[in-house]
């Protein structure tokens, strides 16, 4: 979760120094967001994260993404709720009521609403120097069962929604309430509320021969088909609520900068999420023709 001390992240790293500076994505302003369209924001704000978050250099947006940030969504709420009723998802595990508006900065009225959508991975639980359990991704992990392990008892949930590995998601607060989970929030409280927070559930272990106790690797692949399909679920959501589509954001990327930044989410693929969006956004559309043309 935490990146290394800088001393100790600079013994580690093989790459010349040079290469081992990372800038953080431009700030417009500290109340309305970062610098650029929302296409150049996302760019910058998707960036690979890799081992010790570090991150990989920016590259095209996959196609799904390029087209559609910042633009209107073109799916009612009504349309989204139809669907989500005839899957039997419960708007309260996507975030909230999908006709109600997201959350504003510092909550607000006159302030802007959300507009980023910050993907994590929970680092937890920390398997130290043992190794990742094979059976992680099934029914019979405890982590995967929110009423043994909910992250809103004890600790202090983070964020808006966690989504386990069988794809499941408990909403811990609604994307229509401010709640920070980055350094970035912590450091400039009036941008909590420009931003939603979801959590993958994913274990890590630890990196051997590196910081006692340090919490570096997560498993390869690091999600499950059903946790993409989830957050792309959860990404649509948000976007209808918003009636633009979100700019997407990996939480290290906004970390940059911040002492003990983390370096979530590992092992990420954006194009599987990409492509879970794809399909589910047919999916909406396909649903959507049924309900206009009953007789079609
Ligand atoms: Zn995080």
């Amino acid at each position: 979760m935490k990146r290394l001390p800088a001393l100790l992240l600079l013994l580690s790293m093989s790459l010349p120094a040079a290469a081992q500076k990372q800038a953080a994505c431009p700030y417009a302003a500290w109340k309305s967001g970062f610098k650029g369209d929302a296409r150049a924001q996302a760019t910058c704000l998707l960036r690979p994260v890799k081992l010790y978050a570090r991150l990989g250099d920016s590259a095209p947006l996959p196609d799904f993404l390029a087209e559609h940030i910042g633009q209107r969504t073109g799916i009612a709420p009504a349309q989204l709720r139809a669907w989500l009723a005839a899957q039997g998802i419960a708007e309260a595990d996507v975030g909230g009521p999908v006709d109600a508006p997201l959350s504003r900065a510092m909550g607000r009225l006159a302030a802007p609403m959300a507009r980023y959508f910050v993907i994590h991975d929970t680092s937890y639980p920390n398997f130290l120097t043992e190794s990742i359990p094979a059976h992680i991704n099934d029914a019979g992990w405890d982590f995967n069962d929110f009423t043994l392990r909910n992250p809103a008892l004890g600790g202090g949930p983070k964020g808006h929604v966690y989504v386990n590995r069988l794809g499941g998601s408990l909403a811990v607060r609604d994307f229509g309430t401010p709640g920070y989970a980055s350094k970035l929030e912590k450091d400039k409280p009036s941008l909590t509320g420009l931003f939603l927070h979801v959590e993958l559930v994913q274990p890590r272990n630890s990196v051997p021969g590196g910081g006692k106790g340090n919490d570096g690797l997560a498993p390869d692949p690091g999600f499950t088909p059903a946790q993409y399909d989830r957050l792309a679920l959860l990404y649509i959501a948000a976007s209808v609520r918003k009636g633009t589509w979100l700019i997407p954001a990996f939480h290290a990327v906004l970390d940059t900068g911040f002492a003990n930044g983390h370096d979530d989410p590992q092992n990420f693929s954006l194009a599987e999420w990409t492509a879970s969006l794809s399909r589910l956004q047919a999916a909406l559309r396909q649903a959507d023709t049924g309900q206009r043309f009953p007789d079609g």
